[in-house]
């Protein structure tokens, strides 16, 4: 028998990996000191810790471990990179454009900077939910100093073309900034490959502990420099002041350390059981799965069904399953989704959809249960006529 409730809600966060809190204990207790004491061992110890995470975390994303600084999350990571360039090169330009699909940390960080002078642009996407590299090149102007597109999207899992975006971005001269808190650890994210210049990622979302995450910031060509946000000590080379979260930091490592060793097989396994999943919802209520043309992650399955409210679904199986209406941070506003709505979905489709995202420990059996009383719950509503399709 299936255990009860199901988590289909990963893209929201993930549990800590098992390994991950073994990996932390020791340093809330035993292991206390602060990373900065440099006086002792207590001091060293935890600076060592530091640096082992910051290897592996770096590791990850194909960077040096100098080229990573520790934030409270994304979202802190994500507002360093947008105030910190927009302060840094304000003499350069103060154009930014982003996309209208982006999380709210990009969004609002980009509406804050709008009423501290800057100026915005916000990029329509196709019905599919991606930027068009032409769209993209002809909102370039002089003053531009920084490109914003998130690597893949919370609500939907489609995957920008990062690395064209990137080339395009260097070919005028300006900084390709990427929230790739989703991606990193799913896919294979490499921040040279991909051309990438900063980018944010978080730990909560690769089964590492809330409140961690990180700022990659490239140090050659080219050399990317960002005003503080955070000021205090010299912690992070000056670019963020603050204690250091020690435990944190090493489980977020830790948490690294596992997705570069499983990402290939959690990718495929994520992927069986999410294709089955849209196989046999999608296939059989005439509903439809946004973003399905364009690349996504393994992990996602956005499912718009139609005749009947997200909100009724859900409510119908919340009881058992853990899944959302969207984007977390907002549900608790009736809003449609920002992003399905810049999808081009009538207010009613963005309504009704649903996102299921599975993780590292979904099984086969959940998959299966998901799909039985998903069924059942469309029966009930007379979506789905009592024996069947
Ligand atoms: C979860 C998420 C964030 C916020 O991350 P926190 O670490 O919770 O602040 C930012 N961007 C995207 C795309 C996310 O999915």
């Amino acid at each position: 028998m299936v255990q009860l409730p199901i988590y289909l809600d990963y893209n929201a966060t993930s549990p800590c990996d098992p390994r991950v809190v073994e990996a932390m204990l020791p340093f809330f207790t035993r292991h206390f000191g602060n990373a900065a004491s440099r006086d002792h061992s207590f001091g060293w110890e935890a600076a060592e810790a530091v640096q082992i995470a910051r290897e592996r975390i770096a590791a990850l994303i194909g960077a040096e471990a100098r080229e990573v600084i520790f934030t409270s999350g994304a979202t802190e990571a994500v507002n360093l990179a947008l105030k910190g360039v927009s302060e840094m090169y304000a003499a350069k330009g103060r154009h930014i454009i982003t996309v209208e699909t982006e999380h709210s940390a990009v969004l609002e960080t980009c509406r804050h900077l709008e009423k501290m002078g800057a100026e915005v642009s916000y990029l329509p996407v196709d019905q599919n939910g991606l930027l068009a590299l032409d769209t993209l090149e002809s909102a370039i102007r002089a003053d531009t100093i920084l490109i914003a597109v998130m690597y893949a999207n919370n609500e939907t899992g489609v995957i920008q073309p990062v690395q064209q975006i990137a080339a395009l971005a260097k070919r005028h001269g300006v900084l390709f900034f990427s929230d790739a808190t989703q991606a990193v650890g799913k896919i294979p994210v490499e921040v040279l490959a991909d051309g990438i210049d900063i980018m944010a990622f978080s730990s909560h979302k690769i089964y590492g502990p809330k409140g961690v995450g990180a700022l990659y910031i490239r140090r050659k060509q080219p050399r990317v420099n960002i005003s503080r946000q955070i000021d205090g000590g010299s912690h992070e080379r000056g670019w963020r002041g603050g204690t250091l979260n020690v435990p944190g930091i090493v489980g977020f490592g830790m948490a690294a350390e596992i997705c570069v060793e499983n990402m290939t097989n959690d990718a495929a396994q994520m992927g069986r059981l999410r294709d089955q999943l849209e196989r046999s919802l999608a296939g059989s209520t005439g509903a439809s799965v946004n973003g399905e043309s364009a690349p996504r992650l393994p992990n996602v399955s956005n499912i718009s069904f139609q005749q009947v409210k997200g909100k009724a679904l859900i409510a119908g199986i919340n009881k058992q399953i853990a899944v959302s209406t969207g984007s977390a941070c907002l549900s608790e506003t009736p809003e449609p989704s920002h992003v399905l709505k810049a999808m081009g979905l009538a207010d009613e489709q963005a309504y009704s959809a649903i996102r299921f995202s599975l993780g590292r420990f979904t099984t086969e059996e959940e998959i299966a249960y998901t799909i039985q009383r998903v069924q059942e719950v469309l029966r009930q509503q007379e979506v789905l006529t009592p024996n069947g399709d």
